[in-house]
């Protein structure tokens, strides 16, 4: 049976444990910490501080404090730091990688997958910096001039899950540091390491004491609501579920907040019967099984055309078949265990209710017995349309198969749902392509790709998987504000 070894413990050693509050790591005022454990041997790998509503406070405090100085720091240095930073975690990716598969549980490579797309962010918003730009235009009457700046919107509270601790972050703190924003960074309880390790790189890159914020607590509710509600945060970027981005949204009406929700999924990934099914297949894997299926994005249905629907399913249980599952750091694995016991109940409960109403497994279907929590690579075919799993986020390693007749039966089995976040589309036919995108009610599509997320482009959700877009041109601008100057000649 496998456990932490010492080499391993070196490494998550030598991470901060602390918070990280106006330049400086220190303790919790209450002096408490939270168990960080590795999902894969249920072993406690380390004890960070836990933070509580003053310490929150003084962290804000420390922001506001620095706002005025950081937003008049000149743009290239925002960004240098921001480039520095690209290139030290680059250099360090195998450490972060172990760091982050002994606290989340994903295999090896899957973590510096996560790593190289985290530091992504840092240059691509390292190079964003430098192109805030404004417009100087003459009113339509012609007398006036027309002045459009962009500022900042000022201290940010950013708080982020655990299913990718470390991207779900510099998207985040990438657009911030490029903008001119302070901020409250809160990951998640379960993996507070990634952050922790990222924000002391950012102080070794020359990040100025109390730009950057590091609160980890176990009560996030009651550290993170006074701090909404305060006035001197100007806006919250969340990425968690939808249940708990609804009451956010509402402790932010408080304050007029200036909001960006990255919620839940529930993508529905079709393939019609003109598409490559094995390019399909292929395609399926990565979005289903990328993060152990713990994934926002992950595909959560499969909708395939009556007439290859066996094909497919077949031809994916034989893939999921073939996966290694085991402990993240042991070579050769495909698939680590899920983050908690809670969470590998939700996946068991989903799965069977679904056989309880006549699905079959092809594939998998159940826990992996013995320590971690792992849970086998299922596939589910003849899924009923009121089976529970069609309409929650799985969050596991579990593909249900249901087939389609029509396109527009696909179309509607698609948007049948509150979330809106991605879907998945296999055609080979243009015409239809565009058409289904056009009719599919989310905030990006995958089309003949299993994966969208490109730090390029801008990701995020419409409907209950909520509004704003992290990445691309559009991620800086959810930290600015435009002022217009009405300027009489
Ligand atoms: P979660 O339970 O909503 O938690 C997300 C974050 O919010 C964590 O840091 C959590 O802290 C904190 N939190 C929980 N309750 C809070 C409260 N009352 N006030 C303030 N903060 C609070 O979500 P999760 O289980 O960690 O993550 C999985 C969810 O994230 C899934 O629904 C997934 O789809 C979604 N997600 C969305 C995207 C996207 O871009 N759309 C990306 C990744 C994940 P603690 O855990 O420490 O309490």
């Amino acid at each position: 049976m496998s456990t932490v070894t010492q080499e391993e413990r070196s490494v998550v050693a030598d991470v901060p444990k602390q918070l990280y509050i106006d330049g400086r790591w220190r303790d919790g005022a209450e002096g408490g910490t939270i168990a960080v454990e590795d999902p894969a041997t249920e072993e406690t790998i380390a004890e960070v501080a836990d933070g509580n509503a003053d310490d929150a406070k003084a962290a804000l405090a420390a922001a506001a404090e620095h706002q005025a100085e950081w937003q008049h720091t000149p743009p290239r240095e925002r960004g240098e730091i921001l480039r520095r930073a690209f290139e030290m975690i680059t250099e360090r990716a195998d450490e972060l990688a172990l760091i982050m598969t002994l606290e989340m549980g994903k295999s090896l490579a899957e973590s510096k997958a996560e790593i190289a797309y985290a530091s992504e962010f840092f240059r691509w918003f390292a190079e964003e910096a430098v192109r805030i730009e404004g417009r100087y235009g003459v009113a339509p009457n012609g007398a006036g001039r027309l002045l459009v700046m962009k500022q900042p919107v000022g201290p940010c509270i950013l708080i982020t899950p655990w299913n990718f601790p470390m991207a779900m972050g510099t998207r985040k703190i990438g657009p911030a540091i490029a903008a001119g924003c302070t901020m409250v960074v809160k990951p998640a309880k379960q993996t507070p390491l990634s952050m922790l390790a990222l924000a002391k790189i950012l102080e070794e890159c020359g990040l100025p004491g109390g730009v950057l914020n590091v609160i980890t607590a176990s009560s996030s509710g009651e550290v993170m609501e006074p701090l909404i509600k305060d006035p001197r945060a100007r806006k919250l970027s969340f990425t968690g579920s939808t249940e708990v981005g609804r009451k956010l949204i509402e402790q932010s009406a408080d304050q007029i907040l200036k909001v960006s929700m990255e919620l839940g999924g529930n993508a529905p990934f079709i393939v019609f019967d003109d598409a490559d099914v094995d390019d399909a297949v292929s395609g399926a894997m990565i979005a289903k099984m990328r993060n152990v299926g713990e994934a926002c994005t992950a595909a959560n249905r499969f909708h395939v055309a009556d007439g290859v629907a066996q094909e497919f399913a077949e031809k994916l249980a034989e893939k999921m078949s073939a996966l290694k599952v085991g402990r993240g750091t042991e070579e050769g694995v495909d698939i680590g265990p899920l983050i908690d016991d809670n969470q590998r109940g939700i996946v068991r409960d989903l799965v069977a209710d679904a056989t309880s109403k006549g699905a079959k497994a092809i594939v998998g279907g159940h826990d992996v017995d013995g320590r971690g929590y792992f849970y086998e690579p299922t596939v589910l075919s003849d899924v009923p349309p009121d089976a529970q799993l069609l309409k929650d986020e799985i969050f596991g390693p579990v593909a249900p198969v249901t087939s389609f007749e029509s396109e527009q039966d696909a179309i509607d089995a698609a948007n049948n749902t509150e979330y809106g976040l991605v879907a998945y589309v296999y055609t080979s036919d243009l015409k239809r392509a565009l058409r289904v995108c056009e009719g599919l009610q989310t905030g990006m599509v995958g089309l003949n790709q299993g994966m969208v997320s490109n730090p390029a482009a801008p990701f995020g959700g419409v409907k209950q998987s909520g509004f704003g877009r992290e990445g691309g041109a559009e991620g800086i601008e959810e930290y600015l504000e435009t002022k217009y100057v009405a300027v009489n000649l």
